[in-house]
C-alpha cells in the first residue's frame, strides 16, 4: 500500500480500496467519467487533491469567487480518505477539546473555533440538499465511556459543553444505554449529542465532484503531481505524467496522503497515521435483538486509542480503530482481526459475525493536535490539512476559508487559520514516537 513517508506520490489511476463504500456505487472504477490531463495547461490556481477540502476550495473559489480552478487528482475523486472513513458527520476537528483550546486562547477564540466547526456540519448538510444523495442516517451521536472513570469525566464535560453551546446534552447510564439503544458490554455510561450523524462518505466526496463539475471546476483523475519544477515567470510548474501545469497559485490539499517531501511548505510538519475500518455481515433480527441494537446514531469511546462504530443501513456493523504503522504492513489480517475480538467483546451475546470488507486509510496528524491552513511567503502556496482523524465536516470549512485566502479576502483570526503546520522535531523519528504513544495509549486505556 502507497506510504506517504517513503513514496513520492500515490499511484496514478489506481482503483478504490476494496471498502464497503466502494461496493455502493454503481461504478466503482470512475476513471472513464473524469478526464486524465493529456497536455500542458496555464491556469489561475491549480488544487492537488481531489478529496473533500480540494473540492470544496473548487466550489468556493467558482461560486463565491468566479474563479474555474484546475483540480488534479491522482487517483479518483474520493480515492483517499474522502472514500475511506467512518461516515460520522461531527462538529468537531483534530484532537483538542473546545475547553482545552479556551484554556490556551481564551473563550472568544474558542467560540469563533466552534462556529467554524458548526459552519462545517452546515455545509456538508447544505451540499447534500443540493441534491447528493448519500444515505444519511439519525441524528445522534454517542460517546461512550470505557471505564467509570471517564464516565464521571464524561458528565463533567457534558455540563461544560451544555453551558457553553446551549444546546441539550443526554447523560445515560450504561443500564439506559443498554435499554435505549445499544447493549455495548464494554460502556460504563455514555453520553449523547444531538447532532451528529453518520453518511456514506465516498458518496458524498462523489456528489461533491457534480457540484463542482457543474460551476465549471476542470477536474483530472489519474493525473499524479510528479514534482515542483522551477518557477517561471513568476509562477509555479507541477510535473504531471503527461503536461505541465503552471500556475499563479497552488493549493494543496492532500492531507494524510501527501507524498514524501511534497513541497518545502509542509515538509516534517505531518504525520500520517493509518486508520482501520471493518464491516460485518448484515446482522440479522435475532442478532439485532441480541444485541437490543435499536439505533443508527455514531458511536465513539472514550480511549486515548479510540474504537468507533455504527449500524449500517443494511444492518452491518462499520467498527474501527487503529492499524498498522506502516503501508507495508496495512494489509495484514492481524489488524482487522483484533478490530473484530473487540466488536465481539462489546457484544459477546450477538453470534455469528464475519469480516466482509475491510481497509485502511492515513489519517493526517499534527504536531499540536489541530488542522491549520497555510501559505509560503509570496502567498503562491497554499494548504490546508491536518484534521487528526476528524475532518469530514471540518474540511469543507477550511476549503471554503482556503478559497477565501487565495482569493486574497480575510479569514478568521484563529490559531487554526494564522500560524503554520508546526514542524515535528526529529521528524525522521516520527514512526517510533507513534508506536511509543500507542504503547502508552494502551497503558492508559488500561488503567484509566
Ligand atoms: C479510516 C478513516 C476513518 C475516518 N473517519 C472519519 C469520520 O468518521 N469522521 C470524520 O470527520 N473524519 C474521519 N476521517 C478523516 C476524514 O476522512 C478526513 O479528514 C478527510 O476526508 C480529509 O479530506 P481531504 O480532502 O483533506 O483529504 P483526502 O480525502 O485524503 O484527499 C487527498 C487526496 O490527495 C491526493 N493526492 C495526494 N498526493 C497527490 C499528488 N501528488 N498529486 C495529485 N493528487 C494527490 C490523494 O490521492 C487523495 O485522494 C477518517 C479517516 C480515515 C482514514
Amino acid at each position: 500500500m502507497y506510504d506517504p513517508l517513503l513514496d513520492s506520490h500515490p499511484g496514478e489511476g489506481e482503483r478504490y480500496p476494496n471498502s464497503y463504500w466502494a461496493s455502493t456505487i454503481a461504478d466503482s472504477n470512475q476513471a472513464q467519467q473524469v478526464p486524465t490531463l493529456d497536455r500542458d495547461l496555464d491556469t489561475d490556481v491549480v488544487i492537488i487533491g481531489g478529496g473533500y477540502t480540494g473540492l470544496s476550495c473548487a466550489i468556493h473559489l467558482a461560486r463565491n469567487y468566479g474563479i474555474k480552478a484546475t483540480l488534479l487528482e491522482a487517483n479518483q475523486i474520493g480515492w483517499g480518505c474522502s472514500g475511506r472513513n467512518a461516515g460520522f458527520v461531527l462538529h468537531s476537528s483534530g484532537r483538542r477539546s473546545i475547553a482545552s483550546m479556551a484554556n490556551q486562547w481564551g473563550e472568544e477564540v474558542a467560540a469563533t473555533i466552534y462556529q467554524e466547526m458548526r459552519q462545517g456540519v452546515a455545509l456538508v448538510e447544505e451540499f447534500i440538499a443540493q441534491g447528493i444523495d448519500c444515505d444519511v442516517q439519525s441524528k445522534g451521536y454517542i460517546k461512550i465511556a470505557h471505564s467509570t472513570r471517564q464516565f464521571k469525566q464524561l458528565q463533567q464535560l457534558a455540563n461544560v459543553q451544555q453551558s457553553h453551546s446551549g444546546t441539550p446534552i443526554d447523560v445515560l447510564t450504561r443500564e439506559q444505554l443498554h435499554r435505549d439503544y445499544m447493549a455495548d458490554h464494554n460502556a460504563y455510561g455514555a453520553i449523547r449529542y444531538q447532532d451528529g450523524f453518520g453518511l456514506n462518505p465516498l458518496k458524498l466526496a462523489l456528489g461533491y465532484k457534480e457540484l463542482a463539475m457543474n460551476l465549471g471546476v476542470k477536474l483530472y483523475q489519474s493525473t499524479p503531481v510528479l514534482s515542483w519544477l522551477d518557477k517561471h515567470g513568476g509562477k509555479q510548474r507541477l510535473l504531471t505524467p503527461k503536461g505541465i501545469v503552471t500556475a499563479k497559485k497552488v493549493v494543496i490539499a492532500t492531507n494524510g496522503y501527501t507524498p514524501k517531501n511534497f513541497s518545502p511548505v509542509i515538509t516534517s510538519r505531518t504525520l500520517p497515521v493509518l486508520s482501520q475500518i471493518i464491516v460485518t455481515n448484515p446482522l440479522n433480527p435475532e442478532q439485532l435483538q441480541q444485541a437490543n441494537w435499536l439505533t443508527d446514531n455514531v458511536v465513539m469511546d472514550t480511549r486515548a486509542l479510540k474504537y468507533y462504530y455504527r449500524k449500517l443501513p443494511d444492518n452491518r456493523v462499520l467498527f474501527g480503530g487503529r492499524g498498522a504503522i506502516s503501508g507495508k504492513q496495512a494489509s495484514n489480517p492481524y489488524y482487522a482481526l483484533r478490530l473484530l475480538k473487540v466488536l465481539k467483546s462489546s457484544f459477546p451475546n450477538i453470534g455469528e459475525l464475519t469480516i466482509d470488507y475491510a481497509w485502511s486509510g492515513w489519517i493526517c496528524m499534527t504536531l499540536d493536535d489541530i488542522p491549520h491552513i497555510g501559505h509560503d511567503s509570496n502567498q503562491s502556496i497554499h494548504y490546508g490539512m491536518g484534521y487528526c482523524g476528524s475532518g469530514l465536516a471540518f474540511s469543507a470549512q477550511v476549503g471554503k476559508r482556503l478559497a477565501d485566502q487565495v482569493s486574497g479576502g480575510t479569514i478568521p483570526n484563529i490559531p487554526l487559520y494564522q500560524s503554520e503546520l508546526p514542524r515535528f522535531p526529529l521528524a525522521p523519528l516520527r514512526r517510533v514516537g507513534q508506536w511509543c504513544y500507542f504503547q502508552y495509549g494502551k497503558y492508559v486505556d488500561r488503567f484509566n
